[in-house]
């Protein structure tokens, strides 16, 4: 395969994106789930002559999509959106097309810029103080760990890199209950250990205790331990909880304590003026993470992290050997030192273009739309006989459930088979809950009705 085969084959592949994302509807949202169907119809060792692009292609027509959950399906209510517009689709067939790597400023100085202007822009649509810089990581998860690595080098002085964590003071992080799994992983990755993790208590909103913080770091201190920082969450994976952040941040700060603020699913929401009271005072931040992945349209992967001062997370994640350096060049950014990985995908395109096919209105009128939508379903899910709403909306997320834990489970079963919509579950103070999410970006009020209508009918024929 070559170039001019590529070009053909290119113009073969959108017009298969055409008609997939035209018959959407007409597909069952979730995967058939019979584990190894998929994976018997290929062989089971590599080709070692080439091959035909036509049988390849046929191929994956033939596989491929009957084993997908189709999560650009407008009735996706599972999880978090992963949206893909149209515009940022058409993003990454161009970033692909040159398929650069942005390590280093020289290797491509449009993709650090245009990511430098991106952050910027995005500062002012989450209406974030001046000052706050940032990256683009592949995830939240990334994010959050290079925070957390910050965290330790900050509370061991910049130690712990070079000479290893024995010997060190033993380090505490704080969080509360209702975060996400990737703070748990990022304290087990940064050698902190889970022990180390505290889980605060939390109020009637499920919000961090700001007085429970103070007595935890406290009895800490008192007892020879370290504290490294601070984690909120606003708009937790579970039920959408939001730590009160302003109240929490000041008792992190009387502390000296550095705080990261775990946004990635409702920072989208923050481009709505409205809504930014949830998470009033983030400016008091130290970082900050939000998945644009998510909510806002831009194609996997592309997660923002904003930094108040870069300079600890660039001492804790850069290192610059020589074959690393731009000769004569002292004043760029590299935006290698201050993430994990050294490689970048050129994911700053996508921003761009999402933004301005948009606008900030048309990204604003969908997320109020979901939000308003997800409160609509919400109150005719309630009417239902026999469904309770466990958890109400925060955003556009709130879960539901049956009397008992059994004929909840079975009735997601029964609602992920039928396919007309997914949803997903979680745990919520001991209880087995249903999970609806409004988010896809082509969704209609008629698709997110289609929740009620799917649920009235299958518990009526329990
Ligand atoms: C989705 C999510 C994450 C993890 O995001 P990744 O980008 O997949 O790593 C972390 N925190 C919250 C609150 C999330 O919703």
């Amino acid at each position: 395969m070559n170039h001019d085969d590529l070009n053909l084959w290119s113009k073969r592949a959108a017009d298969w994106a055409q008609e997939y994302h035209a018959t959407l509807r007409d597909r069952p949202v979730r995967a058939p789930l019979s584990v190894g169907a998929i994976a018997r119809q290929l062989p089971m060792s590599p080709p070692e002559a080439a091959e035909p692009v036509e049988a390849i292609f046929a191929d994956f027509e033939a596989i491929v999509p009957g084993g997908m959950t189709h999560w650009q399906h407008p009735r996706f209510f599972a999880y978090f959106p992963a949206n893909a517009s149209p515009a940022s689709m058409l993003a990454e067939q161009l970033a692909n097309a040159m398929a650069a790597q942005g390590m280093i400023w020289q290797t491509s100085p449009a993709v650090t810029e245009i990511e430098q202007v991106m952050i910027d822009w995005l500062r002012q649509s989450l209406g974030l103080t001046e000052g706050f810089v940032g990256t683009i990581h592949d995830s939240a998860t990334t994010a959050t760990l290079s925070a957390v690595l910050t965290m330790r080098e900050q509370a061991s002085a910049f130690e712990s890199n070079i000479k290893g964590l024995s010997g060190q003071a033993q380090l505490r992080i704080y969080a509360s209950a209702q975060t996400h799994s990737s703070v748990d992983k990022a304290v087990r990755v940064a050698g902190i250990g889970q022990d180390n993790l505290v889980k605060i208590t939390t109020d009637a909103a499920f919000s961090m205790r700001p007085e429970a913080l103070e007595a935890s770091i406290c009895a800490d201190l008192a007892a020879g331990l370290r504290p490294a920082g601070v984690i909120l969450c606003a708009g937790g994976t579970s039920i959408g909880a939001f730590d009160k952040i302003a109240a929490c941040i000041a008792v992190a700060k009387a502390h000296g304590l550095p705080v990261h603020v775990d946004a990635a699913w409702a920072g989208s929401a923050m481009i709505c003026h409205e809504f930014r009271d949830l998470w009033a005072g983030v400016e008091g931040a130290d970082s900050i993470v939000f998945n644009p992945h998510k909510w806002l349209g831009v194609q996997f992967d592309c997660a923002i992290q904003f930094l108040r001062d870069p300079a600890p997370q660039v001492k804790t994640l850069g290192l610059r050997p020589s074959y690393l350096e731009t000769a004569g060049r002292e004043e760029i950014v590299n935006f290698n030192e201050w993430t994990v990985p050294l490689g970048r995908r050129f994911r700053a395109l996508k921003l761009w273009f999402t933004l301005r096919a948009y606008g900030l209105e048309g990204l604003r009128a969908r997320i109020r739309n979901h939000v308003a939508w997800s409160a609509e379903v919400c109150e005719a899910l309630s009417m239902i006989p026999g469904v309770k709403i466990t958890t109400q909306p925060i955003l556009s997320l709130f879960t539901f459930a049956l009397a008992d834990e059994a004929a909840s489970e079975a009735l997601l079963t029964r609602i992920n088979d039928d396919g007309r919509i997914y949803l997903t579950q979680t745990r919520h103070e001991g209880a087995f809950v249903i999970r609806v999410q409004v988010g896809q970006f082509d969704c209609t009020r008629e698709d997110v009705m289609m929740i009620a209508q799917v649920v009235a009918e299958l518990v009526a024929a329990r």
